[in-house]
């Protein structure tokens, strides 16, 4: 069996002003045809599978081109059109071959592209023919189009939120492709549109159930798999919304009866999944009237893993004007205040200009007298799958009782080693400002007393009503 494996990918937050170039491939994940390495990245889940699954069985794997980027806003249509283009053609280098897997994230909007991941699957499938098989693995935050399921064989989406499942989802992927490549299964798709947008927190109930749930009926009764894809409320595009997607062994009635009943089961808890946001003097207030700490505060509305810039001001303003200390905060992308520490040096003391400086989803930059505590060059984060996520050079800052990491790189906080590296303590600390939505909460959780998530200004806000859309389907409920 010959299989090519190729990846292209990002988040695209269509609000958000900082453009997608190729410069954000680069920084983040770009590696050319076989030239990926050993350790996981954002969207190499299935390949690290595949390379296993070839060295057991001696099947041929090709590599192809793997390439994603921090999200952020629209793709430039260069950007999207060059790799797309680089990774079908590595394809069409490789050919004959028996499947194709990819790896996507599913909500890339270009330049002239509502639907990245459905035109990516469109032109594999012209290029292999009906025979082949092609599959993809996905992030749970997809706008899943009819366009990439009737494309593909099997799409198999993360069910976690935290994204601690991308490896067990890739090898469930590879399973069925191998299945359906070899004949044993006929996967029919149902996919239905919950006529909604609600992101699910799977660390809590009824997150918790309803992964359990859906994982209890794949591989019986015919069901090869169930997704929920939440869909990611900052794409303003005609297939934003949360959806269900089942595979069923060659029956498609009970494939669409089956998406049919867990839709209408999501719908009738939507109120029951929404998070509660608490707006910044709220969380400060809930968080002090804990005993002891650390507090975790997610800054939801900067979270650069939503395509906020990662430089937003507000939450640093607020603990500045209401005296709180004991904090840290991080990470806040400032390559000029990192640059200007370095050059002062640890230990010095000096006046710095912190974020704010993005657009007006940022807030105004903060000028304070900082001390240099430690500076760290090309430091890496622990990303949730264990590889590393680069942070460029990081310094750690202290003003009035604040610790804040400042990083050359954007990036969400995914990991406590994004303080720590620096000899921040977060056990010692009341109150930690982590700029992410939920992928810190895989790390933070362990040493957190409590989580508070807030909502507010910002790219990434949570508050939708607040953006202006035009290309959705509605309804789409909550949005009026
Ligand atoms: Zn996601």
């Amino acid at each position: 069996m010959r299989i090519f494996f190729g990846a292209l990918g990002t988040e695209t937050n269509t609000f958000a002003p900082l453009p997608t170039g190729l410069a954000s491939f680069h920084e983040r994940d770009y590696f050319p045809a076989g030239t990926h390495p050993g350790k996981p990245t954002f969207l190499s889940a299935p390949l690290h599978v595949l390379r296993e699954k070839c060295l057991d069985t001696g099947w041929e794997l090709i590599e192809g081109m793997i390439a994603s980027a921090q999200p952020s806003g629209i793709t430039t249509g260069q950007a999207y059109e060059s790799l797309r283009d680089e990774l079908l053609n590595d394809l069409r280098q490789a050919l004959p071959v028996d499947m194709v897997i990819l790896g996507m994230h599913g909500a890339m909007v270009a330049e002239g592209y509502d639907d990245c991941e459905g035109d990516i699957l469109a032109r594999v499938r012209d290029i292999v023919g009906p025979e082949v098989t092609v599959g993809a693995e996905l992030d749970l935050h997809a706008h899943l189009s009819p366009l990439m399921v009737q494309k593909a064989d099997v799409l198999v989406l993360y069910k976690e939120y935290p994204h601690t499942d991308t490896l067990p989802r890739a090898r469930e992927l590879v399973d069925l492709c191998i299945d359906k490549q070899r004949g044993k299964i006929v996967p029919v798709a149902a996919l239905v549109d919950c006529e909604m947008i609600v992101p699910i927190h799977t660390t809590r109930e009824p997150g918790l159930s309803i992964v359990k749930k859906i994982q209890g009926l794949e591989g019986k009764d015919g069901i090869l798999s169930v997704s929920l894809a939440h869909g990611f409320a900052t794409g303003d595009v005609p297939e934003m919304g949360t959806k269900v997607l089942v595979y069923s062994h060659g029956d498609v009635t009970k494939a669409q009866n089956l998406a049919r009943s867990l839709a209408d089961e999501l719908i009738a808890m939507r109120d029951q999944l929404s998070i509660p946001f608490r707006t910044i003097d709220q969380a400060l207030d809930e968080a002090l009237a804990i005993e002891g700490g650390p507090v975790v505060l997610a800054d939801r509305p900067d979270n650069p893993g939503s395509g906020a810039a990662g430089d937003a001001t507000f939450v640093l303003s607020r603990l500045l004007e209401r005296e709180v200390t004991n904090v840290a905060l991080g990470p806040m992308w400032d390559p000029m205040a990192v640059r200007i520490a370095f050059d002062a040096g640890e230990g010095a003391q000096l006046m710095l200009r912190i974020g704010g400086k993005t657009s007006p989803y940022s807030g105004d930059p903060v000028d304070l007298f900082c001390k240099v505590l430690s500076l760290k060059e090309n430091m890496a984060m622990t990303g949730l799958s264990g590889g590393q996520t680069q942070l460029g050079n990081c310094a750690l800052v202290c003003a009035n009782g604040i610790d804040i990491v400042l990083t050359s790189n954007r990036n969400q906080a995914m990991n406590m080693d994004l303080f720590t590296q620096l000899g921040c303590d977060l056990l010692i600390k009341k109150i930690v400002v982590v700029k992410s939505a939920q992928h810190f909460y895989a790390s933070f959780s362990k040493i957190a007393k409590a989580v508070i998530y807030m909502g507010g200004r910002g790219a990434a806000t949570p508050d939708w009503h607040t953006f202006t859309y035009n290309k959705i389907s509605r309804p789409r409920w909550p949005l009026k």
